[in-house]
């Protein structure tokens, strides 16, 4: 069954120009793009965000982080696509993520990461919320769809 995950391409990703080189790789990997746009996110959307973290010593930082200039938000879909992009992002920490993933193979910095993958379907459905307008979010088929 197909399900859909909120991807956002940080601040970082943007300023060091990987935007594209990142989308490549889930477009390569056989992803569908639902939605995605260029904003900024504010404060107040990041501490939503990031809720989970609120009474975590990194909380401030995350939040001033994502926030801190403008990022790509993009919605994916597919089969297991939550449990694909968290592979494809790599673990969370750019030394400790695997090399072949976006961590491991662009960063190395334990807050600076590049990028967000929502980790379940429950934060998945919350995330997306937060993003998009249900209107934005776009129905349509690939034409390699039975390959891939
Ligand atoms: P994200 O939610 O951004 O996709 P993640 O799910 O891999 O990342 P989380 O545990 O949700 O990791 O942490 C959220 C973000 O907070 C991380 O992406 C990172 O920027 C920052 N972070 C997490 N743990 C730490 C830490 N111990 N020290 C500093 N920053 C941290
Ligand atoms: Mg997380």
């Amino acid at each position: 069954m197909s399900e859909r995950t909120l991807i956002i391409i940080k601040p970082d990703g943007l300023q060091r120009r990987l935007a594209g080189e990142i989308i490549a790789r889930f477009e390569k990997k056989g992803l569908k793009i639902a939605a995605a746009k260029l904003m900024q996110v504010t404060p107040e959307l990041a501490k939503k965000h990031y809720a989970v973290h609120k009474d975590k010593y990194f909380f401030d930082r995350v939040v001033k982080y994502i926030s801190s200039g403008p990022v790509m938000v993009l919605v994916l879909e597919g089969e297991k696509v939550i449990e694909i992009t968290r592979k494809m992002m790599g673990a969370t920490f750019g030394y400790d993520a695997e090399a072949g993933t976006i961590r491991g193979d662009f960063g190395t910095s334990q807050t600076f990461n590049l990028i967000h993958g929502s980790d379940s379907p429950q934060s998945a459905e919350y995330e997306i919320g937060l993003y998009f307008k249900p209107d934005e979010i776009l129905d349509y088929k690939m034409p390699d769809a039975e390959w891939v």
